[in-house]
């Protein structure tokens, strides 16, 4: 077995594997292309402190045992990661980029690293999204003079000092960076639809409404909107504060960048030293590609964490589970299906002894893979 991503979805996912009993190194190796521990917040904003991210669960099987909420998430968690990888002695390897996956011989799948060619029973993608950043396109943005930055960019509100900076996207990033920038920069916010702050309490119902809405759209091959992008904003006191300031006083999208700002159809225009996209991401899933796996629908059918059209492969922290608790649950349901998966393939080995060499993607050359479970 075969776990590409370290990130919350691939521990959980390795600590499933560890609990059902695959033996760690022969049976299951997890690929991370990150330098240390901790997924992608190892590269959040330095700014952002865990009482900042309240929302996110602890990995399953260790407590994240954190104290002090004013600390950077970028610091709290990949320690918590590296203490988890530790504590369960999950065989990650990284740095490891996983270049492609494509269909092996024996109902395999080969996955091509830095590391050289694995061949995998089963694979579990964890890859996440913070290595796609999202950047929508509009007329004239090649020809702004200023600078143009992506939420991944951003390492804190000094470099925005005294300069005049549109800020674009509905999201939850979008607003905590403004809520920054605004203190020491001149901003505007833009956004396609105006933005809704939910006042009340989030409930178990409406997370669970709001999760289903993204399953439903990656069963009927659907790219996934993120979770978080259909549960609406959080009002707290910092947003209540900076709604009462007109920090987030909100403009439609604009039609055209021009050299000096940003420009809407009727004619307004506003200056502009910088834009910040706080335009999301998209999964990761580049090195999928030799399995065309995308359908008309430019999305991925899935059924639960499986690919319908690849059922040795999991795509975990995907759609619908692309949160922290979703990616708990999804490492777990995604092993179990492995499991049932192997022993029905055991069961029709046993009875047939067939080969699967019309499978095979044969004009990949090279050394025999590693086999992994
Ligand atoms: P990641 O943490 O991105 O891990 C993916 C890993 O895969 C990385 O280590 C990466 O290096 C590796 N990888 C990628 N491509 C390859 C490759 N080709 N080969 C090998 N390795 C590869 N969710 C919540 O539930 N609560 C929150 O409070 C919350 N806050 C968030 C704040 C921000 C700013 C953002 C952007 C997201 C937030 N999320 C939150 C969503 C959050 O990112 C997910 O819930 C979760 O952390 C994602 O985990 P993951 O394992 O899917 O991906």
């Amino acid at each position: 077995m075969l776990v590409i991503g370290a990130g919350q979805a691939g521990l959980s996912s390795a600590y499933f594997l560890r609990r059902a009993g695959f033996p760690q190194g022969t049976g299951y190796v997890v690929l991370d292309s990150a330098p240390r521990p901790g997924g992608a917040w190892q590269y959040r904003w330095p700014t952002l402190t865990l009482g900042d991210v309240h929302g996110i669960y602890h990995l399953p099987g260790m407590e994240l045992a954190a104290k002090g909420m004013h600390r950077p998430a970028a610091e709290v968690i990949p320690a918590y990661f590296a203490d988890y990888e530790a504590e369960f002695e999950l065989p990650v390897r990284r740095p490891v980029r996983v270049r492609s996956v494509r269909t092996g011989p024996d109902r395999t799948l080969v996955v091509d690293s830095d590391a050289g060619a694995f061949a995998a029973r089963a694979v579990i993608n964890a890859t996440g999204t913070w290595g796609h950043p999202f950047w929508p396109h509009y007329p004239g943005q090649e020809t702004f003079a200023g600078r143009q930055l992506h939420t991944v960019d951003y390492r804190g509100p000094a470099e925005f000092a005294g300069k005049r900076v549109v800020v674009v996207g509905g999201g939850t990033s979008a607003v905590q960076l403004l809520i920054e920038i605004a203190k020491v920069a001149d901003t505007t916010w833009v956004t396609r639809r105006p933005p809704i702050f939910r006042e009340e309490v989030f409930s178990p119902e409406r997370g669970r409404a709001a999760v289903a809405l993204v399953d439903a759209a990656v069963r009927a091959g659907r790219p996934p909107d993120s979770v978080v992008s259909v549960t609406g904003l959080t009002s707290t006191p910092a947003v209540g504060e900076a709604r009462a300031r007109g920090v987030l006083d909100r403009l439609p999208m604009f039609e055209r960048i021009t050299a000096e700002g940003v420009s809407w159809a009727d004619g307004r225009h506003r200056r502009a030293d910088m834009i910040l996209w706080c335009t999301g991401w998209r999964a990761v899933l580049e090195h999928l590609a030799p399995l065309h796996l995308r359908g008309p629908g430019g999305g991925i059918v899935m059924d639960g964490t499986r690919v319908v059209a690849q059922p040795r492969l999991h795509l975990v922290g995907y759609g619908p589970s692309a949160s922290t608790i979703g990616a708990n649950r999804a490492g777990r349901a995604a092993v179990h299906e492995i499991r049932k998966l192997l022993a029905e393939t055991d069961t029709a080995e046993t009875d047939t002894a067939e080969t699967d060499s019309d499978e095979t993607d044969s004009d990949e050359t090279g050394a025999d893979p590693v086999a992994v479970g």
